[in-house]
């Protein structure tokens, strides 16, 4: 099964796509995490992405298109993956039809999860993230056993650099622009499916199984 999540930055995208690929057993793909982990080592391709990751811009469509069809030419996404960050904008999402169509095959769903701007922008000062293994918590509503430490692999977490008040309100406003259009461009093709992101994790997660079960 592939599958994409879209929704506005700190809609659940990442919470919501980590429990997907655990349950269909897929990988959850983030280009936000890849360029984070680059970021951590250093690499040429982490500084180029923090230039406009820290600004709350979009990462360049060539280079932020190269990094993913690499990483779905991998092995593990023979049976299907969960894209959580990708596509974000129109031509990157016709390049990511494209590809899959030259292989005889098509993307699934594109689930958009649904949360007003108001929610977003309380929600992002709350979240803590590990950077080793692109877990996310919220100190309030998904809180980590030990305070600033990760449950999966033991890391600290961390406030995302992005995630200070005025760069959320850039990131919102490149969503509207630039992503928020995918929505029209995936319901066109009939695999768009809108969940209330509102609700609690679990609430959206068996609701989110109820639509890909269908
Ligand atoms: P995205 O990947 O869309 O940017 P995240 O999955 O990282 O968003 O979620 C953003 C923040 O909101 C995190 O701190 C996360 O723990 C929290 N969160 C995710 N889903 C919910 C929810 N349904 N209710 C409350 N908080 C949530
Ligand atoms: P995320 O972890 O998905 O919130 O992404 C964090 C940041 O990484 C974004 O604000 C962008 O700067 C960059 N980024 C992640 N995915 C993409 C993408 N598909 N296209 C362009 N930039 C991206």
């Amino acid at each position: 099964m592939k599958i994409i999540m879209l929704g506005a930055p700190g809609a659940g995208k990442g919470t919501q796509a980590k429990l997907i690929a655990e349950k269909f057993g897929i990988p959850h793909i983030s280009t936000g995490d890849i360029f984070r982990a680059n970021i951590k080592e250093g690499t040429d391709l982490g500084k180029e992405a923090k230039e406009y990751m820290d600004k709350g811009q979009l990462v360049p469509d060539e280079l932020t298109v190269r990094i993913l069809l690499d990483r779905v030419s991998k092995d593990d996404c023979k049976d299907g993956y969960v894209l959580d960050g990708f596509p974000r904008t129109i031509p990157q999402a016709e390049v990511l039809d494209s590809e899959v169509a030259k292989m005889g095959d098509k993307i699934d769903f594109a689930i958009d999860v649904d949360v007003p701007d108001e929610n977003i922008i309380r929600r992002m000062g709350g979240r803590r993230a590990c950077l080793k293994c692109g877990a996310t918590y919220h100190i309030e509503h998904v809180p980590p056993k030990k305070e600033g430490i990760c449950d999966t692999c033991g890391s600290e977490l961390v406030l995302r650099d992005d995630d200070k008040p005025e760069t959320v309100k850039n990131r919102l406003e490149v969503y509207h622009k630039q992503t928020q259009p995918l929505i029209d461009h995936y319901s066109r093709l009939n695999i768009l499916r809108t969940v209330d992101g509102t609700q609690d994790v679990k609430v959206v997660f068996d609701n989110i199984v109820k639509l890909l079960e269908a």
